[in-house]
């Protein structure tokens, strides 16, 4: 492709690109399709020959827009978002432009340097302690597994990393029953094993009991385990409960455990003064991560890590091969030594066209709308003889069910609910999805969309009443 034609298609697709988020709600929000329907119209081979972008762009429409579920729709209120917004999309341009591997401070000094100091800037806009650390990483998922690696290497004074793990040296982590299932990947990837993962039991709101959590660290001291590290939860998937952290930091401390921070969606409200509460405690903690990319309008993949200490993170993942050696050695930041990947995408650039775009302001104005509206979901859910309540509210998710008189029988209200999650997301209209809150099948209302109104949210609730009638 010549420059010219790459300049005439550019504009086309932001043409396109406009066109789409003016009319996105038209589309149906979860893609309709069955499963091998979209690859039955894909080619075999791939062409000898090029083909002409205009072809290529009729089959994107034609072949590939079915089968996307659409994220960015106002209508999306499943699982967590991986929200966008039009400053972050501009930035992707230009970073996919730029086409720059940041790994070391070298390859791209600006990407360092801003990188550093917006992850300063989020430090202070959400309340962390001002002398850590932050490192975007592609997910949270690589942020906890990193935290449990260092967690490992400063328990074992960095000998796992160089010979292997010790003979006889049993660890143990601990969460909670509703902690998320990347910290049982991160065990088996960092060599722990998920077996010792245990599940600490949680109080009405689905929170850590701390006291749960001290009986079993100390019995499994007596059985000669090594209480490796805590991983409290700001926000847990299922339902954003928040574990106490303070009571929880202060059993790490005594039992010199390492402490992660798993808030992954939650961490975005922290840039509410009135959710500060949540972090009560963090100075103790060692570690924090939570995905601009869930609730804070930047394009996935972006998770922001944060640790107290920068040298166990570098030098946990530190290299040194001599193709990597540069002149600016240790007077910068080099990222590729703070994180498992050595290659890395210029993450910075969309945090900061978002932060600026939007304003601190504007992105409190955003969070404390989607939570006033999650409200006002709540109370219709609570007022109707015919829904119930599943969980407490903690910030924007509301946990509810379909609960018709005389209807009691657990598997049937299992049953009926799964029934309405699917005619609600089969209509288009809407995308929906479930947890299990006390073994009871519980619908998941979550308003993080970047562009969510009022009323797509009065949609949302009519649609509910009405399917959930029909169900009858
Ligand atoms: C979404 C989520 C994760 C995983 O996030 P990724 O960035 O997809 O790895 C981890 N923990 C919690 C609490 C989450 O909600």
């Amino acid at each position: 492709m010549e420059l010219s034609e790459f300049n005439k298609y550019a504009h086309e697709i932001v043409d396109w690109i406009t066109g789409y988020y003016r009319h996105i709600e038209d589309f149906a929000v979860k893609s309709p399709v069955s499963p091998g329907e979209i690859i039955r119209n894909l080619p075999e081979a791939p062409p000898s020959a090029g083909e002409p972008m205009e072809d290529i762009l009729a089959d994107f429409r034609q072949k590939i827009l079915p089968g996307m579920t659409h994220w960015q729709s106002p209508k999306f209120f499943a699982y967590f978002p991986a929200n966008s917004s039009y400053p972050s999309i501009l930035a992707e341009f230009l970073t996919a432009s730029l086409g720059a591997q940041c790994m070391s401070w070298e390859t791209s000094p600006a990407a360092t340097e801003l990188e550093e100091q917006i992850m300063k800037w989020l430090i202070g806009m959400i309340g962390l302690p001002s002398d850590w650390s932050g490192v975007i990483q592609d997910t949270a998922s690589t942020g906890t597994l990193a935290a449990l690696i260092c967690a490992r290497e400063r328990a074992t004074g960095f000998l796992v990393n160089e010979e292997g793990f010790p003979p006889n040296r049993k660890f143990r982590i601990y969460c909670s029953s509703e902690a998320h299932s990347s910290i049982e990947k991160g065990a088996k990837i960092a060599g722990i094993g998920k077996q010792n993962v245990v599940r600490i039991p949680v109080d009405a709101n689905l929170a850590m009991v701390p006291g749960e959590l001290e009986k079993q660290i100390q019995s499994d001291i007596s059985q000669g385990y090594f209480p490796l590290c805590i991983v409290a939860a700001i926000g847990t998937t299922g339902t954003t409960a928040i574990d106490p952290l303070l009571p929880i930091a202060k059993i790490s401390e005594q039992y010199k455990t390492w402490l992660h921070i798993d808030a992954a969606f939650a961490g975005t409200a922290l840039v509410l003064p009135e959710y500060r509460w949540m972090i009560e405690g963090i100075e103790l903690a060692d570690s924090f991560v939570f995905n601009p990319h869930k609730w804070m309008f930047t394009n996935f993949d972006c998770s922001a890590y944060f640790v107290k200490d920068k040298e166990t993170l570098v030098r946990t993942f530190e290299i040194f091969p001599e193709y990597l050696k540069t002149a600016a050695g240790n007077r910068v930041n080099n990222y590729r030594d703070w994180g498992i990947p050595l290659g890395r995408r210029f993450r910075a650039l969309k945090l900061w066209f978002v932060l600026r775009s939007f304003g601190v302001e504007g992105i409190q104005e955003r969070i404390r709308k989607h939570i006033q509206l999650a409200v006002w979901f709540e109370m219709q859910a609570a007022q109707h003889p015919d829904f119930e309540l599943m969980a407490p509210r903690s910030m924007n998710v509301v946990c509810f069910r379909y609960k018709p008189s005389p209807v009691t029988d657990q598997d049937q209200l299992n049953r009926l609910n799964m029934e309405l999650k699917e005619s609600l997301n089969a209509t288009g209209n809407i995308y929906l999805s479930h947890t299990k809150v006390h073994d009871c099948v519980t619908l998941r209302m979550v308003v993080a969309q970047t562009h969510v109104e009022q009323r797509h949210v009065e949609q949302a609730w009519n649609q509910i009443i009405n399917i959930a009638a029909t169900l009858r």
